[in-house]
């Protein structure tokens, strides 16, 4: 069975300032950190203007840095080939003539966004980056990388930096990652991997309000009763997933036209839906249904100490949010099913696919002293259906980056 380990902040800081020194030949001066992310409940709710509630994990990005006195940016990953190089000067637009090719996009881009909104111009910089969130797994290693980088530029902002240090300030950091991954990565990205992995906290989720990214701390400290989150990395190829995202957010923004509504948050529970065509139907049911869950949910969590009549009804929720995905907004597949079916079988309280669907990670919510049985049954479960052997984290929600 794989099990993906987090590595602790001294290993993490060991492994890139090693890396850094033997690229560049000089000790780095700060060594940066932040999370991935796994998100609990409020799928395909984003926008739609309805509520997300992400949490970080323990797996982080690690960047190791040191200032330069002119405007190079050398970069290095252990996750990528070869140093590269950036001048901070020719940073341009995704869709420009000269876009920056590959992940430094996602580490320059956010200095650009920066320099945008009023931080004066940066140094350059040498970087060294190494991880343990894994990629493309729907965990946010993007928002992973640019939180990173986010708290170093951040810190070495002379005049308009100091950000990291207020939930108001990171709020800009946030916005300045979104705008580094749509306008220069070139990736659509909402916001909400960039506001667990740079505004959450230890022992809490993130309840995040998509119309106008508010947040609040909801305690969700699984340790303290006993309770695990596993995380299955299922390795399910993806297929078809671009015009699949696409058609769901036509769907929905054609369905709230039909309603009258600017985003479906604003169609209550039980409004008449039959005007709509099946399909946009479906759609805006699993939508208005979700939001709905995504409130029970943190209501539960507010009210107090997690006993087991509340861990069940976190799991009866998590289960209707995956059927809807299932089979009102169809996203999953046969991966997805299979653990939460398997998990189900096995003592979880609840499971659910997480983040986009058509394959990356699920979740269940499992007694501690179950949870290594619960991953065995997924694994052979998936070993006698065929499907590729699957990955598993554990999840505490984590700290911020810093
Ligand atoms: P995810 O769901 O993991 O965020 P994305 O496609 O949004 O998937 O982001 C993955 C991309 O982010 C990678 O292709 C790479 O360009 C960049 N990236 C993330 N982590 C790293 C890293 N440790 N080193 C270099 N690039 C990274
Ligand atoms: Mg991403």
């Amino acid at each position: 069975m794989i099990v993906n380990q987090a590595w602790s902040l001294e290993e993490g800081a060991a492994r890139v300032s090693d890396l850094f020194t033997r690229t560049f030949g000089a000790e780095p001066e700060a060594v940066h950190s932040a999370p991935g992310r796994v998100n609990i409940i409020g799928e395909h709710t984003d926008y739609n203007g309805g509520y997300a509630l992400p949490m970080a994990l323990p797996h982080r990005t690690f960047a190791a840095v040191r200032r330069r006195e002119d405007r190079l940016v050398r970069l290095i990953s252990a996750q990528e080939e070869g140093v590269r190089e950036v001048n901070l000067d020719e940073v341009d637009t995704h869709d420009s003539a000269n876009p920056v090719p590959g992940w430094p996009a996602y580490v320059v881009g956010v200095a650009w966004a920066l320099e945008q909104a009023g931080c004066c111009p940066f140094p350059g910089m040498d970087v060294a980056i190494d991880s343990c969130v894994p990629f493309g797994a729907g965990l946010s290693s993007s928002a992973a990388l640019e939180g990173s980088v986010a708290v170093a530029w951040d810190a070495m902002c002379e005049i308009g930096g100091g950000r990291a240090a207020t939930d108001a300030g990171r709020a800009q950091l946030v916005e300045a990652c979104v705008r580094a991954e749509n306008l220069i990565a070139g990736a659509p990205t909402g916001g909400m991997d960039q506001a667990a992995s740079l505004r959450c906290r230890e022992g809490h989720a993130i309840m995040l309000d998509c119309r106008d990214q508010s947040i609040e701390h909801v305690p969700f400290d699984l340790a303290k009763v006993d309770t695990q989150l596993l995380v299955v990395d299922t390795r399910a190829p993806h297929a078809l997933v671009d015009g699949q995202y696409a058609a769901r957010r036509a769907a929905c923004e054609s369905a709230a036209r039909k309603l009258g509504v600017d985003l479906l948050v604003e169609v209550p529970q039980g409004a008449d839906l039959s005007g709509l065509p099946e399909e946009e139907r479906m759609r805006v049911e699993h939508v208005v249904g979700e939001i709905a869950r995504t409130k029970d949910f943190v209501q539960w969590l507010r009210e107090g100490q997690l006993d087991s009549t509340r861990l069940h009804a976190l799991g009866d929720l998590m289960v209707a949010s995956h059927r809807s995905l299932q089979e009102l907004y169809e996203v999953t597949c046969p991966e997805l099913d299979a653990v939460v079916d398997v998990a189900l079988a096995n003592g979880a309280y609840g499971a659910r696919m997480t983040g986009g669907g058509f394959g990356g990670s699920a979740i269940a919510l499992v007694p501690a002293d179950k949870a290594e049985d619960v991953a065995r049954a997924v694994a052979e479960g998936f070993a006698e259906r065929g499907f590729n052997e699957p990955h598993f984290l554990y999840a505490e929600p984590s700290a911020p980056a810093k």
